[in-house]
């Protein structure tokens, strides 16, 4: 049979109709393609995916299911290695993880294989009402600070072994950034729901609105019996560039702009929110969060977004298929350009002026590309007497984040290296006895699948832990 060289495309909202809205942009494979699909799958050997993925899903196996129509069978086998497919089906980047692997991708385009595990998982979603039983408890009881995908996973592992598991979560939802940071045009809030569901039925207990740090601390948790702790508290700290302007009022960090349109619903037509309207909006930075933030302001209503990075379009760290989309829905991308400072509203005639204050413009230089820096990149170079300004009415600074330090600064004995990362060993283990962290709150913002990957392993390391303990015990 001859191969197929391109992935089979997903059936996608046309950009002039989907910048105006926050459902969905993809939709999922009809059956009939996803099958298509997996038989571009070549069932090689050696299986080099399944060493591309940084939890190692079996990856030929759940495809050569899907071609024998048994989604059922595919999606068991996901999910022995993965505890949320349906979120890392949309949201893992595949293009430099598993697909960039693909032995078929030497030649051709790799098989689509995260298409193919949204297919399987949104399948199964869509027709399985059977969440999970809750399993014979072990007596031990373990305390989860965070329930993002790193605190989520740990929860959901140690769960299945019997372990008593609650997670502390500071917001008042769980799901971490899945909820409060990724829009909902490309991660629904009910595929995160959902997952959310199916821990609690496995008698995970999730108590919202308490903030590890201040409400409790780590060594409370102790106190109150709890035998291990996994801190998967992310990296929400936002990073400013610390030029002038940046208090006017209009500028936002990406966190906040997101978590302000996703909580307070800002992506449902009925509902009122206060962050912007209208206007021009000038997003700074190049990654995922950059692209997320721009489109929603987009979607919300601003008539022209720029998007300013100061390196080139070679360099630009967002997924590839988030800087198309968001340059075909109408994205102006300034790259090459870096922002010296924001401009603002000031009458001094009139302090009470209601203007005052209030972001005008953001004045940018033209960046040219140095030498290479430690990371192998080529370093921005500022191009002298090359300054413009761009009018706009809201800034949003997408330009990374860090680990919050409250539960370091309130827990004795815990390090942390300079960027504020908690600093673990190969299993997991913090400097602190029976604490154990990962995800961002570790490595800084990082990805879904490798903060599931790092809940995955804790959960393997507190089980031995608190198994060696009951056997010296016995
Ligand atoms: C806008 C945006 C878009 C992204 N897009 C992608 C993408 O396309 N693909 C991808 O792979 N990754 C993406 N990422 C990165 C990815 O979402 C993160 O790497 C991942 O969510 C990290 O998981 P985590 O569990 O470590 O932390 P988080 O998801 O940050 O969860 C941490 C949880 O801990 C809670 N918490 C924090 N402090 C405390 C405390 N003191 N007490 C109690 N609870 C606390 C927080 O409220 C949160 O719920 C994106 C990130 C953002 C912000």
């Amino acid at each position: 049979m001859a191969i197929v060289p391109k992935k089979h495309p997903l059936p996608t909202q046309a950009p002039e109709i989907r910048a105006h809205n926050f459902r969905e942009v993809a939709a999922v494979y009809p059956e009939i393609i996803a099958v298509t699909e997996a038989e571009r799958c070549l069932g090689c050997k050696n299986r080099p995916c399944v060493a591309g993925c940084p939890v190692n899903i079996a990856i030929p196996d759940f495809i050569k299911k899907i071609t024998e129509s048994d989604y059922e069978g595919a999606y068991e086998i996901i999910t022995q290695s993965s505890s949320l497919p349906a979120v890392c089906g949309r949201v893992c980047p595949q293009e430099t993880q598993c697909e960039s692997k693909c032995t078929l991708g030497i030649k051709y385009e790799p098989v689509a294989i995260g298409r193919l595990e949204r297919f399987v998982a949104d399948r199964h979603n869509e027709r399985s009402q059977m969440l999970p039983r809750p399993i014979k408890p072990n007596g031990h009881v373990v305390a989860v600070v965070g329930a993002g995908p790193s605190g989520l996973t740990c929860a959901g592992d140690l769960a299945k072994k019997g372990y008593k598991v609650t997670i502390f979560e500071a917001l008042h939802a769980a799901g971490g950034v899945l909820i409060y940071g990724i829009p909902e045009f490309r991660l629904p809030k009910s595929i995160v729901e959902k997952e959310v569901q199916t821990l609690k039925a496995l008698g995970v207990e999730i108590q919202t609105d308490i903030v590890i740090g201040k409400t409790l601390t780590i060594d409370e948790l102790f106190e109150y019996g709890y035998e291990a702790i996994f801190i998967g508290s992310g990296a929400g700290l936002p990073n400013f560039m610390n030029i002038p302007g940046e208090a006017y009022k209009g500028v936002y960090s990406a966190n906040e702009f997101l978590t302000r349109s996703n909580l307070m619903k800002a992506y449902r037509g009925e509902t009122e929110t206060p962050i912007m309207k209208g206007g021009k909006v000038a997003v700074v930075g190049g990654g995922n969060v950059a692209m997320d933030a721009a489109r929603t302001a987009l979607r919300l209503g601003a008539e022209h977004v720029y998007i300013i990075y100061r390196r080139s379009m070679e360099e630009i760290p967002a997924r590839r298929e988030e800087v198309e989309h968001a340059q075909e829905e109408g994205i102006d991308f300034r790259i090459l350009c870096n922002p010296t400072e924001i401009l603002g509203y000031k009458n001094p005639d009139d302090p009470r002026d209601p203007r005052n204050g209030f972001v005008t413009g953001i004045r940018c230089i033209r960046m040219e590309l140095g030498e290479p820096d430690e990371k192998g990149r080529r370093r921005p170079v500022p191009v002298e007497g090359s300054e413009f300004t761009l009018d706009v009415d809201t800034v949003i600074m997408a330009i990374g984040t860090s680990p919050n330090p409250l539960i370091k600064n309130t827990t004795k004995g815990l390090s942390v290296n300079s960027r504020g990362g908690i600093i673990v060993n190969e299993a997991g283990l913090t400097s602190r006895d029976d604490v154990y962290a990962g995800g961002d709150a570790v490595t800084g913002a990082a990805t879904v699948i490798s903060a599931m990957g790092a809940g995955k392993l804790a959960a393997k390391s507190i089980d031995a832990m608190i198994m060696n303990k009951d056997s010296k015990n016995e």
